[in-house]
């Protein structure tokens, strides 16, 4: 049987909010079994926003939560990095209203959570078990959900620019693969929006140091890119963050084509719907051992194809 974990110390960390451009404190505390993931936004009354789907508010380019007229912006990478390292109960303090970008990905965010360790709890770690497909689509955009003994992700994008054009990537949950594969993929931008996504009062805090900026035919960042199909697997990572927000972990393979956050939370919101769909099962402890057994990996910097 599996059992809850919450994180054996205290760690922080400061950073630029990739959409606020605020710079801001993040500190990251044990918490109670049975408490789940909970946001604090120190600077208005200790607001608590517990990290699920009950609180998800609309939104495009990140996401976004929210209770009590407080709000915490761009929570998936690190909410990634949580669930990966299969994080249960978690407070996660906050002195603004946005997680910072750090580099962009979640190595960051692994980093400091291998620093605090992890503690095993006493209450059961309890898994839902999808039993029949869900599935919605949306102009030429698609984002599915079957039965799977474990949770795995195929993700297929297709941009017409031709940096990334086609990619697709097959992830499999575990949190070496995690660490290894997916944790540093960054997340990116084409440099033609930027202008109008600063106009929106986004993208404030971005730049070359937490993005991957695509021009017209090439990546801007001096070194290049981590993985030769970086963008996927950033998709790959939003996506862990996102589903995180089920407040269990699944057992399910999700096929997403072209999807973003709003489809991800759009399927999150309709696995919570369809309760004859899934089912909650004790699952065995997992085979992994303490992450700290898989150093995170040095970054290959790939150059892209002349
Ligand atoms: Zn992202």
């Amino acid at each position: 049987m599996a059992r809850e974990k919450t994180i054996g110390k205290k760690v922080s960390c400061r950073g630029i909010g990739l959409h606020s451009g605020k710079n801001i404190h993040l500190n990251l505390l044990p918490a109670k079994p049975g408490d789940g993931i909970v946001f604090v936004r120190t600077d208005i009354g200790r607001t608590a926003i517990p990290a699920n789907e009950a609180h998800v508010l609309p939104s495009q380019f990140s996401t976004i939560i929210g209770a009590k007229g407080a709000t915490v912006q761009t929570v998936e990478h690190l909410l990634a990095a949580v669930a990966a390292l299969e994080i249960d109960n978690l407070i996660i303090e906050l002195d603004g209203p946005e997680v910072p970008a750090m580099d962009g990905s979640a190595s960051p965010f692994i980093s400091l959570l291998l620093d605090a360790g992890t503690t095993t709890q006493a209450k059961e770690r309890p898994f839902i078990e999808i039993l029949k497909p869900l599935r919605i689509s949306e102009k030429g955009k698609s984002i599915t959900i079957r039965p799977s003994s474990t949770f795995e992700v195929l993700y297929k994008i297709d941009f017409d620019h031709s940096v990334i054009a086609k990619q697709s990537y097959h992830y499999w949950h575990s949190p070496q693969a995690f660490i290894r594969d997916i944790a540093p993929a960054r997340t990116f931008a084409f440099l033609k929006d930027v202008s109008y996504l600063q106009s929106q009062g986004l993208a404030m805090g971005g730049s070359l140091d937490n993005a991957v900026v695509i021009g017209d035919s090439s990546v801007l960042n001096k070194q290049g890119l981590r993985y030769s199909d970086e963008f996927v697997r950033h998709k790959v990572l939003d996506l862990v963050g996102d589903f995180s927000l089920l407040g269990r972990p699944i057992l399910g393979r999700v096929e997403a084509n072209c999807s973003g956050h709003q489809l991800h939370v759009a399927l999150v919101k309709e696995i919570f719907k369809n309760k004859k769909a899934w089912r909650m099962v004790s699952a065995p402890a997992s085979q992994e051992t303490h992450p700290k057994k898989y150093p995170i990996p040095s970054y290959q910097s790939i150059p892209l194809p002349a």
